[in-house]
């Protein structure tokens, strides 16, 4: 038998209409790339969405076609999250910081049909676009006046002159709700980038579940910076989330210094920002020598890669700001876990409370996790044992785009990260198992590693690799950044580890460096690493 209830399809076009109808006032604020800050509002959004979607309509383009941005983080990328997507068109989001080869790879196995563009992206967009053959539109996100002459770049036409032409009267088209939305390729640090392709059902369930009160807690009195990029797992569904309570939401643009993070913060009076550790570290560095203080931060998401404890401390003793840390991936939308307490544990002592904070935490209700050792045995949930984490859900990948096989192993996504989970359901990434350093048959995790080299006052940033060694397979060394104008030797900080780990974990070595490589998502580069500082073997 079933039930006798209403079937309304999960729609992206469904948030929209929902903020401008009940929060259209709500402020969108934009940082943009021309300097200054732009004020808009969800019926804004909302209206001009329905103009991309009639200027897309006028291009004919047909159901599916996937329109794709490299932009920052700002009003009009927004008005394209939910224009595209809409009329059942999928968004596909570009990150800038890859490779043009890479770029153009990406758009031709896309087949892009339109190209929205950044000004400041111009010189990237001239670099691919004779070699994107699939793209018959090229859109630059700005003003008629702002357009450059002799671009060289066929057909290039402005944003506000695209979507100024047509009406803001639209209908959104009804259609199934497992229909393609978005798309985004995963960083692919080796071979080429890999595509997933969001579905409006997948979207959506995905913004219920991220803002309950124990996951983002979001809601309509907050004022939410994402920092992380909206190409960039669609800013870990913050656009979507955001529309869906109807909270205000202030964007950064290209400026995520932490002077212009900061300035930001203060000016629209943000509660909640999402980022990752790097950009953190910049704004604690800038704030750290004026004594500035946050008037109205409350919590930050910070997550993509391990949130060093000290981190976490800074933010809680220093400036009051609760650190939320969250763990997920391309391919899951992003959000697997997010660390937020029990009830139980408020009878806790703020030190006892700190050690499940530091974890990445626990999953939330639609989100599965299960850990494998080697040999498929699934591992006990005790806080201590390992193994492969593998995740199953209704907003986690079942295949990838244009990939014939599945990318699941018996139903369950292979995560490539290597966890504990406890009895409380609290999970924590070991690793990533290409980055996992194996020594005399023990596994040394290099994100411990790295998390003792930061929390010593001197060391601005490290990363931990492997190194191959004739008795022990792998022993660990660390590659540090000290502060500036700050002295550290190697012995230093080597006797730093003494009694903070087991004896045989301590690295070999120390190496400092003036900077570390930053992959295109804002992560550490330990491939350029190792291929750095790894002399191959004869
Ligand atoms: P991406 O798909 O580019 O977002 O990368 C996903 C990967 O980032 C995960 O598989 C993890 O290895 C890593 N990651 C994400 N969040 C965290 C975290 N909080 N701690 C440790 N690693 C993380």
């Amino acid at each position: 038998m079933f039930g006798l209830m209403q079937q309304e399809e999960l729609l992206i076009s469904g948030l929209i209409d929902f903020a401008e109808k009940n929060h259209g006032e709500t402020e969108i604020i934009s940082r943009r790339v021309e300097g200054d800050v732009h004020r808009s509002n969800w019926a804004q959004v909302a209206k001009r969405s329905r103009q991309i979607a009639n200027a897309l309509h006028a291009m004919d383009l047909e159901v599916g076609a996937r329109i794709a941005t490299i932009a920052w983080n700002g009003y009009r990328h927004l008005e394209l999250y939910f224009g595209v997507s809409g009329t059942a068109r999928v968004l596909h989001t570009i990150n800038p910081r890859l490779h043009p080869d890479q770029l153009a790879w990406i758009v031709n196995h896309a087949e892009d049909q339109v190209l929205c563009f950044d000004l400041s992206f111009l010189p990237l967009v001239k670099a691919i676009h004779t070699h994107t053959p699939t793209v018959k539109h090229w859109i630059a996100l700005c003003d008629e006046d702002q357009l450059p002459k002799d671009t060289g770049i066929e057909g290039l036409q402005c944003y506000e002159s695209w979507i100024g032409q047509h009406t803001d009267h639209y209908e959104w088209p009804m259609f199934d709700e497992n229909t393609a939305s978005s798309l985004c390729y995963t960083s692919g640090t080796t071979g080429h980038p890999k595509g997933v392709l969001y579905s409006h059902r997948s979207t959506l369930l995905h913004a219920f579940g991220s803002a309950l009160p124990d996951v983002m807690n979001m809601s309509a009195r907050d004022s939410v910076l994402p920092v992380v990029p909206m190409f960039h797992v669609n800013a870990w569904g913050l656009p979507y989330s955001a529309a869906m309570v109807g909270a205000k939401l202030v964007f950064p643009g290209p400026a995520l210094d932490g002077k212009s993070v900061y300035e930001l913060i203060e000016q629209e009076k943000v509660t909640f920002a999402a980022g990752v550790p790097t950009v953190w570290q910049m704004l604690l560095s800038h704030m750290l020598p004026l004594k500035a203080q946050f008037s109205s931060l409350k919590r930050t998401v910070i997550g993509g890669s391990a949130c060093p404890p000290a981190m976490i401390e800074a933010f809680k003793s220093e400036y009051n700001v609760e650190v939320l840390h969250a763990w997920g991936m391309t391919e899951l939308s992003p959000l697997g876990t997010l660390c937020s307490l029990k009830n139980k544990h408020n009878l806790l002592s703020p030190e006892e409370q700190m050690k499940i904070r530091l974890k990445q935490g626990r999953s939330f209700f639609g989100v599965l996790l299960k850990i494998l050792d080697d040999q498929g045995q699934p591992q006990r949930h005790d806080g201590k044992s390992y193994g492969d984490l593998y995740a199953k859900g209704s907003w986690v990948i079942k295949k990838y785009f244009k990939e014939k096989d599945s990318a699941l192993i018996d139903g369950w996504f292979p995560t490539g990260d290597v966890a504990t989970i406890d009895e409380d359901g609290y999970m924590q990434v070991v690793d990533r198992t290409k980055d996992v350093i194996k020594s005399g048959g023990e596994w040394i995790s290099s994100i411990d590693i790295e998390n003792i080299a930061v929390s010593h006052p001197h060391v601005a940033m490290a990363a931990c690799i492997g190194i191959p060694d004739p008795k022990w397979d792998e022993r660990p060394i660390v590659v540090v950044v000290k502060k500036p104008n700050t002295a550290l030797s190697k012995e230093e900080l080597l006797a730093f580890y003494e009694g903070k780990t087991a004896k045989w974990q301590i690295p070999d070595d120390v190496i400092f460096v003036d900077a570390i490589p930053i992959g295109a998502t804002g992560k550490i580069l330990k491939t350029k690493l190792r291929e750095e500082l790894i002399q191959p073997q004869h």
